[in-house]
């Protein structure tokens, strides 16, 4: 093979290669990272392909390759090409998810004079040019960057080179330092024999060179090598008493290399499995069965990759299932990859996790150190950890051996990245992983996708259910739920935030030392216009979506077409005038709490106060041990916590993020109502859930309060279809930003009917196009938004006629059109 097809790490928005020739000193293999030319520089980039002919007809040559083996696998290499292909991200983007962290790394130019000029050059030089040597010498070397701003007016760049060309300075290229490096502790020996030693010591103590003494007596005690930083923190020594002894050749100085590991601060007491329970056992022998037959090596069933579903609710031991199939995955030869929303929201399962296969699990997440990530890296590609649990990234842990990834709470949104390219969906990647390497993928959850759920309904996804609830290794109940109807305690003249019967059950549970949880939904705060007397939600008359309140213009918004109303003062359907604003923060709720219930504990759980690095874990920890009585927070609460004293979850608000103008809001409002539901009463005391709400009719709040998912799921799969969305169309969302409105507006319109045209030229009868419009999210960072939706059966060749300018981004499966 004499070419390679490279992607390089240069931005670019489409999928692309460049051919490189490859010379002959240099062998390399597809996934091998180089140096090639690009321009006048030289970046990274990974060999794709290797070929006999070059794709055009000049080529330069790679530079060098970056390491002696190919840094991605074969897989790997797949894996990439179908992430960049597949979310219109550069090839390098899609590589770099899988590169080790630091990898990335650019060349500097420098810059530097030569010792001795011969006068004759000298002589022969212009003033300016002898400013700039002058300048020259002074630094020695340098960036030629730095050197660029340094030198005032402007031309340098050509002076430098006339001063190259003359022979009077040279110009070299290195590698940026490496951002982490393998982390370094000094260890500390005594380097003489006991008896010397000590005859130092006497000698030392003439010279009243006390730090010495006590460092050589402490040494003489130590049977191993002792860090530095122990020694320093046990003795109080200085450095200046280490390096004078090392001088003097009396202790010896080695340099070792530590791992830092996250999960070493802590220990785990290992926990045996449990005793399957018979929904457990049966879901669990066929994915078992699936797991040995990939094994011998056969295909997968119905030759698709493997893919099962759980849809089992809130404790009913789907982790459970993971940890068998992970502990079989393991006596199998293979390693298991576990992905969770959030590392910070689910320490519990993590913990269980790291107790039950001792030792042998890495937390590999974006919060750690580049230097813990590196190290972690590091050790995950030699092998070291049968299991890998991490946040959505780590499905791109170097793990050898793949066979099973498990996926908990699949239906989270954090699975999708969104602010960067690639653009992906980590369940869609795994499923092309687990396809890839044969391995086996679980997906879980409570609240399934209504894609998923759709997908197993078509078999694409082995369904396996648990429905019931196991609490202390008996089978309970679920919590009892009543939804309360804000519109009648208003018409009962209550104004509080509080109905009537959520008041009594709060007291009811401080009365009995129980534990509180109230809960507020903060998507969508303030932003719809509800009737509180008939419950009327202001919709667009030509979309059906709810408007959008814009208070900068005072008007609704549709963020579908772009209609625009004035907020009217009476009701449309009753003509009250009690037609306003629904917002109301975390903090506001706690406000009221202490008012209404003064002799209760109360700790609050929202993004503002959780901004360090283990509050989180502080705040369940303290809520957990009882600390406080009642705990107010946002959908942070609802995530998988096992807190047995919780006895009552209030819901302030359930209406809150069911109007915005998003198809999935009542997807996502019935996953959250459920989750939340499932809070309350997993101890041995039972739970009770209330739900106030303006619309108590509402087929999300019906189905999440009587714990309905396939209730819910017929209703809205049934919506989907009138209106097609997904899972009957795919859509992409074309963002635009600019610092000035109406720049976004012109570019949005302009690419809008550039689309309109390309689409009925291609007929593309089935494809529509929603806006363009302001974003729900108008401006961010003092830049407008304008956005465009394609709904369509595949919005990709429409796409990839289409060269956007700077500004644009585009995302493929959008998890939120807001
Ligand atoms: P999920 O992951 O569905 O929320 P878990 O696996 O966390 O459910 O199980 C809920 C609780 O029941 C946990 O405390 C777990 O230890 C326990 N549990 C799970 N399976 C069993 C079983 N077969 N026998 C006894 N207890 C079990
Ligand atoms: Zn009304
Ligand atoms: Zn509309």
């Amino acid at each position: 093979m004499k070419y390679a097809e490279v992607a390089v790490n240069s931005p670019l928005t489409q999928p692309r290669t460049f051919s490189y020739a490859i010379p002959p000193n240099i062998s390399l293999g597809e996934g091998h990272a180089v140096w090639v030319p690009f321009g006048p520089r030289l970046i990274q980039g990974i060999v794709l392909t290797l070929s006999d002919y070059p794709s055009v007809e000049d080529t330069k040559e790679i530079a060098q390759a970056i390491g002696s083996e190919p840094i991605l696998s074969q897989h790997q290499v797949e894996l990439c090409r179908w992430i960049a292909e597949r979310y219109l991200s550069s090839y390098f983007e899609a590589a770099a998810l899988m590169l080790p962290p630091g990898f990335e790394r650019r060349v500097i130019t420098f810059i530097q004079p030569i010792p001795n000029p011969s006068d004759v050059t000298l002589s022969s030089l212009t003033g300016r040019q002898r400013e700039i040597l002058y300048l020259l010498q002074q630094k020695g070397k340098v960036k030629l960057k730095e050197l660029k701003q340094l030198g005032g007016r402007d031309r340098i760049e050509d002076v430098l080179e006339q001063l190259v060309r003359k022979g009077l300075a040279v110009k070299t290229q290195e590698l940026e330092r490496a951002k982490v490096r393998p982390r370094l502790v000094t260890y500390l020996n005594l380097a003489v024999p006991t008896k010397h030693a000590r005859r130092a010591i006497a000698s030392l103590e003439r010279k009243r060179a006390t730090q010495q003494v006590k460092l050589l007596q402490f040494l003489i005690q130590e049977p191993h090598p002792i860090s530095l930083p122990e020694t320093r923190e046990r003795l109080g020594v200085t450095s200046e008493a280490v390096k004078t002894l090392h001088r003097k050749g009396l202790i010896s100085l080695e340099e070792v290399r530590v791992q830092r590991d996250p999960l070493a601060h802590r220990t785990f007491a290992p926990t045996p499995p449990h005793t399957l329970t018979t929904d457990q056992e049966e879901a669990w022998s066929r994915i078992s069965a699936e797991m040995a037959r990939l094994a011998r090596g056969e295909p997968p069933l119905d030759n698709a990759p493997s893919v099962f579903l759980i849809h089992g609710v809130t404790g009913s031991g789907k982790t459970e299932i993971y940890m068998r199939a992970a502990a079989q995955a393991i006596s199998l030869g293979k390693r298991v990859i576990v992905l969770v929303p959030e590392i910070a929201l689910t320490p519990q399962t993590i913990s269980r996790f790291a107790a039950r296969f001792p030792n042998r699990v890495a937390l590999l997440h974006s919060k750690l150190s580049l230097g813990e990530q590196f190290d972690i890296w590091q050790r995950i590609r030699d092998g070291d950890f049968d299991v890998v649990i991490g946040s959505r990234g780590a499905l791109f842990a170097p793990q050898p051996d793949l066979g099973l990834i498990v996926m908990d709470e699949e239906h989270e949104w954090t699975y999708k990245q969104h602010e960067q390219p690639p653009r992906y969906h980590a369940r869609d990647v795994a499923i092309k992983l687990a396809g890839l390497t044969n391995a086996v993928l679980i997906l879980g959850s409570a609240t399934p996708d209504v894609t998923s759920y759709y997908q197993a309904q078509r078999g694409r996804f082995k369904l396996l259910k648990l429905p019931q609830r196991i609490s202390s290794g008996e089978v309970s109940t679920m919590p009892q739920v009543e939804v309360v109807d804000l519109r009648r305690e208003l018409s009962e003249g209550n104004r509080s935030i509080f109905s009537r019967s959520l008041a009594r059950a709060i007291a009811e549970s401080l009365a009995a030392r129980e534990q509180v949880i109230l809960f507020l939904n903060r998507r969508g705060t303030a932003t719809f216009v509800q009737c509180r007397d008939c419950g009327l939600v202001l919709r667009c008359p030509r979309c059906e979506v709810s408007l959008t309140y814009h208070a900068a213009v005072e008007d609704l918004v549709c963020h579908y077409c772009n209609y625009r109303t004035k907020v009217p003062h009476i009701c449309p359907n009753c003509l009250s005038k009690r037609i306003k604003f629904l917002g109301i923060g975390t903090q506001k709720v706690e406000e009221e709490v202490a008012k209404a219930f003064p002799e209760a504990q109360l700790l609050r759980w929202d993004r503002d106060v959780t901004k360090g690095k283990h509050s989180h874990e502080q705040i369940m920890a303290r809520f957990l041990a009882h600390e406080a009585d009642i705990l107010i927070g946002t959908q942070m609460i609802a995530k998988g916590l096992d807190m047995p004293l919780v006895t009552l979850v209030g819901v302030i608000n359930a209406d809150i993020g069911l109007y915005l103008p998003d198809f999935r809001s009542s997807e996502r409002t019935f996953q959250i109502l459920a989750q939340v539901a499932g809070r309350a009463g997993r101890g041995k005391s039972g739970g009770k859930v209330i739900v106030q709400s303006y619309t108590p009719e509402h087929y999300a709040i019906v189905a999440a309060s009587n714990h309905d998912y396939p209730a819910f799921y017929k209703q809205e799969i049934s919506f989907r279809r009138q209106q097609g969305d997904p899972p009957f169309s795919k859509l992409a969302r074309l963002i635009y930003t600019h610092t000035n409105a109406g720049r976004c507006q012109k570019e949005a319109e302009r690419v809008y009917n550039l689309l309109e045209q390309n689409s009925n030229y291609q007929e593309l009868s089935d494809t529509s196009l929603l806006g363009p419009t302001p974003s729900f999210t108008q401006r961010v960072r003092g830049r407008f938004r304008w956005q465009i939706i394609i709904r369509s059966p595949d919005p990709l060749p429409l796409l990839s006629q289409l060269s956007l300018p700077h500004g644009w981004s585009v995302d493929i499966d959008p998890v939120s059109l807001v």
